[in-house]
């Protein structure tokens, strides 16, 4: 109560002086009409209808032909009225369900003045009022039905209108207008935005995904858990945020994801553990990411990996039929390896919607091989791409790679099929060269027209691509541009990419190794002898779930054995003892009898960003955040006033 009775104080009273004055009032004594009149002229215009308004019958999706002659009552917001003279004015009625024209027509009012009353309460509407109107549903004269409505074929001949709540005249734009303001307005007024029928169906459909979701998992015994969103710092792999407390030097962290509570409740014996839960990192935020997100989480005990690709491959398998309307199988879920995917196309998660696969093409060419790797890629029809767009390629590979020496590329003609493997100067004996280049047309079949690249990698895959996996996707991306390629939207190729390295090499320079995934993935029990000897060689049991070459879900096998994951943090990750102790709650866990188990998440605003087919993240999330993480709506995050501050006992350091 008494929480409440400051927040009132602070934040609501001194802004909105009516409210105050009226909640102030003796709750006995009746509000009096001097304060109604002294305060009316503050909440709208003249045309308000105040108080209690008609129950809707009917929403503005609801009404078709057989409902001709009824009369209804509807609610929602109009656009700009539609004047087609003084006694013919359309409006089309927007909901949430839909649109319904209503149409005014002087000749059907029961009198001029009555005809006069409604035309001018009709023309007083600013567009995006809020109204309830009252009408009888008519059958559209044959010529003027709208095919592309549910309810095309009627129009509701207008008897009354209410205006619940006028629009202001200077809103930053019209949800209904085709062409629409930049994002960042649109953003800043997310309502305005909402109003749209793409994010609305946006919206709705990432409920019923949400709802498909819960139902799927409760039949397959999953108990939706609620983890600590006020958690602990821990080094578990990303920056987090942090949270103050009164308790001056003592923070929160907002987790990252639910991994460690996930794992305690295995320990705890819920068995099958999921949440749609919300995850919070502190990262670089690359154009479509958000700093909060939403993952469908998992944890299951007494469990294989195949145990937990079968449960998303069912879940996925309803969505995709309750959503899409498409029905997958098994065959649908193929599985590859990280070293097949890193050699073959280039990228942990590949987009095998497209062939362009890289050869390793260093036997035909030894001497050019030594201490790396050969690599061709065929880009078909590629010849026919600018030599400007070529150039771009390779001066990007140079900004990335620094070195351009290593990727050679050629378009194919007809001059040159039989001596195009001369240029990429790869050896000086050119009797191999010779052989090389046949071998090379025969073997990848080449052709005039084709683009080739030739590359040279060194043998160690590790991370998320290689250079000319990075080519072979902008390549893609050129040749579709081009109509060169053609991949169809509604094509979704879902792939399980697993035998991950447990370990990769710390591009930071703090460490010798990261966390492929994160420190609590299990090694392949056949490389367990390898963590001492070779890091670099031991593979986790690590699988990750990619749709079109996005990797919409992650997941492992996890340590359950405290002593493991004790020499994982402290020999191989080479934490701090202060650092791998913030995870002494999980080890107690582990060694407190603690079943095999694993798990996995998927992120829920990717997968509905596929699902509804849009550009970005930004359009499945009611409230995303902006570049740089700002939410333009309430303009957050924000400052605090020194006396704030001085409550979390903190204190600013100059810029
Ligand atoms: N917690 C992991 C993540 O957020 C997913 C998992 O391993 O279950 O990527």
């Amino acid at each position: 109560m008494l929480r409440l009775a400051l927040r009132t104080r602070n934040l609501w009273v001194t802004r909105v002086p009516i409210v105050r004055t009226l909640n102030r009032l003796p709750l006995q004594k009746p509000v009096s009409s001097h304060y109604i009149r002294r305060y009316t002229h503050t909440w709208g215009s003249e045309n308000i209808h105040y108080g209690s308004f008609p129950e809707r019958t009917h929403n503005c999706g609801a009404l078709n032909r057989k409902e001709t002659g009824k009369s209804v009552t509807l609610c929602g917001w109009v656009p700009a009225v539609r004047s087609i003279s003084n006694d013919l004015l359309f409006i089309p009625l927007r909901d949430a369900y839909g649109t319904t024209q209503l149409v005014f027509r002087s000749e059907t009012c029961s009198n001029a003045e009555a005809a006069n009353t409604l035309r001018s309460k009709i023309n007083s509407l600013t567009p995006e009022s809020v109204v309830c109107i009252q009408g009888v549903v008519r059958e559209r004269p044959e010529g003027m039905r709208n095919k592309d409505l549910a309810s095309g074929d009627i129009e509701v001949e207008l008897q009354e209108v209410m205006c619940l709540n006028t629009a202001a005249t200077n809103l930053p734009f019209l949800p209904g207008k085709q062409k629409l303001p930049k994002e960042e307005v649109r953003m800043k007024h997310r309502y305005l935005d909402l109003r749209r029928p793409e994010l609305q169906q946006n919206i709705r459909l990432r409920s019923k995904v949400a709802s498909i979701i819960r139902n799927y998992l409760t039949e397959n015994q999953f108990v939706e858990v609620e983890t600590p969103v006020l958690f602990k710092s821990t080094p578990e792999g990303a920056r987090e945020y942090v949270v103050p407390t009164r308790n001056h030097g003592q923070f929160y962290a907002l987790p990252q994801s639910p991994q460690q509570h996930k794992q305690m409740l295995m320990a705890a014996g819920i068995d099958r553990y999921y949440q749609i839960a919300r995850c919070f990192r502190d990262e670089d935020l690359r154009a479509d990411r958000q700093p909060e997100f939403t993952q469908i989480d998992l944890e299951m005990s007494f469990i294989k990996a195949s145990d937990i690709q079968n449960i998303i491959e069912g879940m996925v398998t309803e969505i995709w039929k309750n959503t899409l309307n498409i029905q997958l199988d098994k065959s649908r879920f193929p599985h590859m390896t990280y070293q097949h995917a890193m050699s073959k196309y280039g990228s942990d998660k590949p987009d095998v919607r497209f062939g362009m696969h890289i050869h390793d093409i260093s036997k035909h060419l030894p001497s050019a091989s030594e201490d790396g790797v050969l690599e061709c890629m065929v880009v078909k029809k590629g010849a026919n791409l600018k030599t400007a767009e070529i150039r771009s390629v390779a001066q990007e590979y140079e900004s990335q790679n620094g070195d351009l020496s290593k990727l050679n590329s050629v378009k194919i003609n007809e001059n040159n099929i039989g001596s195009w493997l001369e240029k990429c100067n790869l050896s000086k004996r050119s009797s191999d060269v010779a052989t090389a280049q046949n071998s090379l047309n025969n073997e990848l079949e080449i052709e005039q027209g084709d683009l080739v690249y030739i590359h040279k990698r060194s043998k160690y895959l590790y991370g998320g691509n290689t250079p000319l996996g990075k080519v072979r996707l902008q390549m893609s991306k050129l040749l579709q541009d081009a109509s060169l390629l053609h991949i169809d939207p509604s094509d979704y190729k879902f792939l399980w990419v697993e035998s991950f390295p447990l370990f990769t090499p710390d591009e930071a320079g703090l460490r010798t190794w990261q966390a492929t995934h994160h420190p609590f993935t299990a090694p392949f029990p056949e490389d367990l002898a390898l963590l001492e000897s070779d890091p670099s060689k031991v593979r986790g049991q690590h699988y990750d779930l990619v749709l079109n070459g996005m990797e919409i879900g992650g997941g492992s096998i996890r340590i359950h054995y405290p002593e493991m994951q004790r020499f994982i943090f402290d020999k191989v990750l080479e934490l701090q003892p202060h650092e791998y102790q913030r995870f002494d709650h999980l080890l107690e866990a582990l060694a407190g009898g603690c079943p095999p188990h694993g798990g996995i998440a998927l992120g829920f605003d990717r997968l509905m960003s596929i699902i509804c087919g849009t550009p970005s993240i930004r359009d499945v999330i009611a409230f995303p955040k902006a570049g740089g993480g700002k939410d333009l709506v309430v303009n957050s995050p924000s400052e605090l006033t020194t006396t704030q501050l001085a409550e979390y006992g903190l204190q600013l350091t100059k810029k």
